[in-house]
């Protein structure tokens, strides 16, 4: 398998396998209990609540473990739904862990604005300062797009949060291992992060909370996680997640470099290949390795097919269901038609790829596009 869709998931790390497994074979106490495996367990857990603290410059006791981006992200709007100040400022673009949650969460009481991004896929600082209202409680901004890549102005809308005593949650499931990740410079309150986007495993993530108070339980039960998220934890899975986070943090200058050189080896030979390539998002504010291209006449769907039977994996945006193909919602906010946003692929490169594989997709769209 050629993979070039590490934006959606990616393959957990050897050396995360192989803990993984051990704690799952051999490490069965609840970290709940008092007695000797049990003690094991709860250092294990805690073990990885330090490694990713250290990964975002956060302290241990601001880690809470989650069952991945999604729930992190409903957690901080769920916290809301008894607040007195009950408005919340988000965009367009965010993932639908955020956008449906805020539709979902309206009629409960929650209002919400999503502000529109410019054709480059940046949202306007002064937009969002617009969409402010007295009763605004938080500003949800991502701090880089899933399916362009682009980076959020999320240190300009702290400064601004702050002023007004307005709480700032961003979502950075795509960032770890791609950017640096700083809590202490970003000063948001909530961030969210999915163990899969990192050579984790599945199903675990984590909820940055700068202060822990300021949280409600979303799922209530048992004491764990101070009483935050209840239900007896994953303890391979958070083992797993915390390897996996400090090898991304202390590797990230030599993954950066390598995904920089996948990118303008593609970008370069695709230049060739296909003259009418359109690149979309901003190209300097962006994620590394991750590149969302136009075809122009050519059908993503039936491109991904074509380079599924080489072998080759990459994605589209679009939605299906029952074989329709829809437009990408974030290529239509960035201006997009819908002839356009049908013609468009994304490649995100990580660290499984080499040069070689990048000449072999290059290759195969050449005989694929018209
Ligand atoms: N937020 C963003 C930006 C994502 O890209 C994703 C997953 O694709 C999620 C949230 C959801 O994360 P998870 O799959 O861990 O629930």
């Amino acid at each position: 398998m050629y993979y070039f869709d590490h934006s959606a998931t990616t393959p957990l790390l050897p050396e995360v396998s192989e803990l993984m497994d051990h704690i799952n074979k051999d490490v069965y106490g609840n970290p709940s209990s008092i007695y000797s495996i049990g003690r094991e367990s709860r250092s294990i857990i805690e073990n990885a609540r330090k490694q990713i603290a250290r990964s975002i410059s956060a302290r241990p006791e601001q880690i809470f473990f989650t069952s991945g981006g999604t729930e992190a992200n409903n957690h901080v709007f769920w916290s809301l739904i008894n607040n007195s100040q009950s408005h919340i400022v988000s965009n367009v673009i965010e993932h639908p862990a955020v956008t449906k949650v805020l539709e979902f969460l309206n009629p409960l009481g929650l209002e919400h604005e999503l502000v529109s991004v410019n054709e480059d896929g940046i949202v306007s600082v002064d937009d969002i300062n617009k969409a402010i209202k007295p009763e605004t409680s938080l500003i949800s901004l991502m701090l880089a797009n899933n399916e362009i890549g682009t980076l959020q102005p999320v240190e300009e809308i702290v400064e601004i949060a702050k002023e007004r005593d307005i709480l700032v949650h961003t979502d950075a499931v795509q960032c770890m291992g791609k950017i640096e990740i700083d809590v202490s410079t970003l000063r948001v309150d909530f961030l969210s992060l999915s163990a899969h986007k990192f050579y984790g495993p599945k199903g675990v993530g984590v909820l940055y909370v700068r202060e822990p108070k300021k949280l409600s339980p979303l799922i209530i039960g048992g004491g764990q996680e101070k009483n935050l998220r209840a239900g007896t934890e994953n303890i391979s899975a958070i083992a797993g997640m915390g390897l996996a986070a400090e090898t991304s943090a202390n590797s990230l200058d030599k993954k950066v470099v390598a995904l920089i050189e996948f990118e303008e080896q593609f970008k370069s030979g695709l230049n060739k290949v296909f003259k009418k390539a359109i690149f979309n998002g901003n190209q300097s504010k962006k994620l590394p390795g991750l590149i969302n291209v136009s075809f122009p006449g050519n059908r993503s769907d039936i491109i991904m097919t074509k380079l599924d039977r080489a072998s080759i994996a990459v994605s589209n945006g679009s939605a299906c269901g029952s074989g329709d193909i829809k437009p990408s919602p974030i290529l239509s906010a960035i201006g997009l038609d819908d002839s356009m946003n049908l013609s468009t692929i994304r490649f995100s490169f990580g660290a499984s790829n080499t040069p070689q594989q990048i000449d072999y997709l290059l290759t195969e769209l050449k005989s694929i596009l018209i």
